[in-house]
């Protein structure tokens, strides 16, 4: 097989995988059609990185296009009052239960030892909600405290 028939059946298979045998033993003994081939599959490898870098950068592109386009503004999504019902919801049940049957329930569950370990979750639930309010409301609270700042000289 001479060179550039060898070339030629290279381009014309599309599979590195699929080459005829003839090309494969070609490629073998001759170094000038190796190095060529090697070119090629690193220079069809680097187009295809290329395509794949591309196609994300348009997919990024238009999915921030449309989120600034939507007019949201993240992180300020639920209402403060949704907030402080949620809180107060919190706070109020972890007085209510000493009244309830649940609590009869626990009691004769777990025994009387539930005090403790039950106001401990539900003081952990007051905190990780209250956390939850102050990270999602930062922006809010930094204004507030820049303006409160300046003010103050
Ligand atoms: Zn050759």
């Amino acid at each position: 097989m001479k060179c550039e028939q060898a070339m030629e059946q290279y381009l014309r298979a599309d599979n590195d995988a699929y080459l005829p045998l003839a090309l494969r033993i070609h490629l073998r003994m001759c170094g000038k059609c190796r190095k060529e081939a090697a070119a090629m599959r690193w220079a069809l490898e680097m187009l295809r990185k290329e395509e794949l870098h591309s196609a994300y950068g348009d997919i990024s592109g238009s999915v921030m296009d449309a989120v600034r386009n939507s007019g949201n503004s993240y992180g300020r999504t639920m209402p403060l009052r949704n907030w402080v019902s949620g809180e107060v919801i919190i706070i109020a049940s972890i007085f209510l239960v000493q009244f309830s049957d649940d609590r009869h329930w626990l009691n004769n569950f777990f025994g009387s030892n539930l005090e403790v370990p039950l106001y401990i979750v539900l003081g952990v639930l007051v905190t990780v909600y209250s956390a939850l309010f102050v990270v999602s409301r930062l922006e809010e609270f930094k204004e507030k405290v820049v303006k409160w700042q300046n003010r103050q000289g």
